[in-house]
């Protein structure tokens, strides 16, 4: 049977920002239609996350990835820098669409205080 949801989110593991992420997906209407796949350090780990990719695309058919990394994060360790985030964030954008070019890939970067997202 065909089931098919409007997004895929890429995040972090880590507890402090699980909250602000789904609210911040709720807040975009995507309650109860997105796919979730959470590793250590999101763009960090796009290799690993592109198995997770390919069967979520293949099941559920989302239009959109959203790709969360996160201010503070552990998995990044010493070099934390928003630079590293946003070079990252692009690099794994470009491995997602290089594979599954139909889809709309939405960087975020998600702070204490806000979310921002990143072209
Ligand atoms: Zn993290």
């Amino acid at each position: 049977m065909n089931h098919h949801c409007r997004a895929l989110a890429i995040s972090c593991i880590d507890f402090r920002f699980v909250s602000k992420v789904r609210k911040y997906l709720v807040d975009q209407g995507l309650e109860g239609n997105y796919d979730l796949v959470s590793l250590p350090g999101a763009s960090l780990a796009i290799d690993e996350a592109m198995k997770a990719v390919e069967i979520s695309n293949r099941l559920h058919q989302p239009s959109e990835v959203y790709l969360f990394d996160h201010e503070d994060c552990g998995a990044y360790g010493e070099d934390n820098s928003k630079e590293r985030h946003i070079s990252n964030l692009k690099k794994a954008r470009d491995e997602i669409l290089t594979l599954n070019p139909n889809l709309t890939v939405k960087l975020m970067l998600v702070g204490f205080e806000r979310i921002e997202g990143i072209d």
